[in-house]
């Protein structure tokens, strides 16, 4: 079958960016392994998977306004260190979740420790990038009913909670 809505995808990838350094990659894991058409994966390297077949290779070059979005400065803060949890051992390169003022979680990254403060950065690492995907697709099948309404995969490189 071929990549469409709902269908359950295994890939194997690498992504890099502009200077050909290797940002994030499967090799030594588990394929990633997502349900079509729900934007589980960004977005330009879905569209790039779509109509495709178990094993093709291709590459696709993913903008950022199709990957994880352009950089805003906006978005970086400094606060300071007691502010943050006591028990919290801030970290360059550390995710952590905050609560917006409507109520929704969102991650923000640190980015700079000092003795006095903390920058937190609510852009995504790889904001602002464009993406050099390489991508095989090492499996395609429909999802099972139980998956849809989960919106997740079971099984080999999902969840085992059944
Ligand atoms: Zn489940």
């Amino acid at each position: 079958m071929k990549i469409a809505l709902n269908a359950v995808v295994s890939i194997d990838y690498t992504v890099k960016d502009n200077d050909g350094t290797v940002l994030d990659t499967s090799q030594g894991q588990e394929p990633l392994t997502y349900i079509h058409g729900h934007r589980q994966i960004v977005a330009g390297l879905e569209s790039a998977l779509e109509g495709r077949g178990k094993g093709e290779s291709f590459q696709a070059e993913v903008p950022p306004e199709l990957g994880y979005g352009q950089r805003d400065d906006e978005r970086v803060m400094k606060v300071p260190r007691k502010e943050l949890p006591k028990e919290m051992k801030p970290a360059v390169g550390m995710q952590i979740f905050a609560e917006s003022p409507d109520g929704h979680t969102v991650p923000l990254w640190i980015t700079e420790v000092s003795a006095a403060d903390v920058t937190l950065d609510g852009n995504h690492p790889l904001s602002g990038m464009k993406l050099f995907f390489s991508v095989s697709v090492k499996d395609v099948r429909t999802a099972t009913k139980e998956e849809l309404e989960h919106g997740h995969v079971h099984g080999a490189g999902g969840h085992h909670h059944h």
